[in-house]
């Protein structure tokens, strides 16, 4: 049976990876929906290339522009905007499969959506999960949704965990590799000049603006933890971060009797994209075979907590538990955008959430509405400590 997909986020980097497997596949996928905020022109190239029934943007103007050069060009797909349209292709009956690659907090409404209409989910949106915790969970559990994991490490440690919940018991622990970002071995005392574009010049994997900065301060692993928490139903204390330079291991689990089983594979995002979008069958990506041969060394070593705060924080919010993952992640999406927009230095992102953490008293998550009213507080609460904060020479 072909899977029909609705594509959250589907100019993105996370979006290209998966429109490149599935035209691999024609027989296999095709596409209900599309979806992009301003890239007009991208989403009007996709569209008359993967002819979905709807495409959604974020405002009016950029619908009008879309739709103009749909219609000139002979397509048929209907053309709607703004957060509710999200929501609405996300539940579609048109679609049994949503991949959810949009960047932030954005993402959460039409993911849950997806998540309470019982679809399966590829989640690349790790925001989203980290922002919502156990209400996600739980409405994944509630409506039978299949819960997919995009992210290379949870893709990797869902193929190494064990498929039948009697022998989780023989798990010991999660090992989240991390490729410790652009700025492993640079002098720690440098750090506060690095520019945005330093910043995003990751070296093995080439990511949106947002997930490079978070590769960058290592909130990104940060996230991932309390991500593989939720996946996983693992405490904090049962994920470790190994930081592996190569990226050729995706991460590990560990079990009572000494095995560790891992993943493998060059780092190319299309590999956990392929793996979940035919799960569980098995089907080409594109991606070159892995030569071990050729790469010869895999290194590794612990994480530095103190060139990496944003890790500590994220580490301190998942143990702290209630409403401060939230808080966490909506501190860390404002204070990415003013470092991507020259408004605060490289080290005053993790500054800032550190400020907003202690600032904000912590809630029992009990409700989206607590978690949508957390994330609203620190995110003005950010605002106000970056309004306080030099701008950067
Ligand atoms: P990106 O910036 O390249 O793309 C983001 C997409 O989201 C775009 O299509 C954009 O139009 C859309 N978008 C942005 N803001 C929006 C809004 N307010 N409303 C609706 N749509 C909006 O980002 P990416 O690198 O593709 O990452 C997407 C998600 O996948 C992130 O959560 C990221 O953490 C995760 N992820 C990415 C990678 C990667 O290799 N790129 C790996 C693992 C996880
Ligand atoms: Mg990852």
């Amino acid at each position: 049976m072909q899977k029909r997909l609705t594509l959250l986020g589907s100019t993105g980097s996370i979006g290209d990876s998966t429109l490149d497997v599935v035209a691999r596949h024609p027989q296999r996928f095709s596409v209900y929906a599309l979806t992009a905020h301003r890239n007009g022109e991208k989403l009007v190239e996709q569209c008359l290339r993967f002819t979905p029934e709807v495409a959604v943007v974020g405002d009016a103007d950029t619908a009008a522009q879309v739709e103009r050069k749909l219609r000139e060009a002979g397509s048929k797909t209907v053309v709607t905007y703004g957060p509710q349209a999200l929501v609405e292709v996300s539940k579609s009956d048109g679609c049994d499969t949503v991949v959810a690659a949009i960047v932030g907090a954005a993402g959460l409404a039409p993911t849950l959506a997806a998540a309470k209409a019982g679809k399966q989910i590829l989640l690349a949106n790790k925001e989203a999960l980290v922002m919502s915790g156990d209400i996600f969970i739980d409405a994944v559990c509630d409506s039978g949704a299949v819960l997919l994991p995009l992210d290379s490490e949870h893709n990797a440690v869902f193929q190494c965990f064990p498929r039948e919940n009697a022998q989780r018991d023989g798990v010991t622990k999660i090992i989240l590799t991390a490729s410790g970002g652009p700025f492993r071995t640079r002098e720690p005392s440098t750090l506060v000049n690095v520019t945005p574009d330093e910043a995003c010049k990751h070296p093995n994997w080439s990511m949106g603006r947002k997930i490079s900065v978070d590769s960058a301060t290592m909130m990104n692993k940060g996230l991932e933890v309390i991500e593989a928490h939720y996946l996983f139903d693992l405490p904090g204390e049962r994920i470790d971060v190994l930081i592996h330079p190569q990226s050729v291991i995706h991460s590990m689990v560990s079990y009572a009797d000494g095995s560790v089983l891992a993943q493998l594979g060059n780092p190319d995002m299309r590999t956990p994209i392929a793996h979940a979008l035919a799960y569980p069958e098995r089907v080409d990506s594109g991606v070159a075979q892995l030569d071990l041969a050729q790469i010869a060394t895999l290194t590794f070593e612990k994480p530095d907590y103190e060139r990496f705060p944003c890790l500590a924080l994220a580490m301190q919010a998942l143990s702290a538990g209630g409403v401060a993952s939230t808080a966490l992640n909506a501190a860390n999406e404002v204070a990415v955008e003013a470092f991507l927009n020259r408004r605060i230095g490289f080290m005053a992102i993790a500054q800032t959430v550190d400020a907003v953490l202690n600032a904000l008293e912590n809630r029992t998550a009990s409700s989206l509405e607590v978690v949508l009213e957390a994330d609203a507080a620190a995110r003005r609460a950010a605002h106000t400590i970056i309004d306080s904060l030099p701008v950067p020479a």
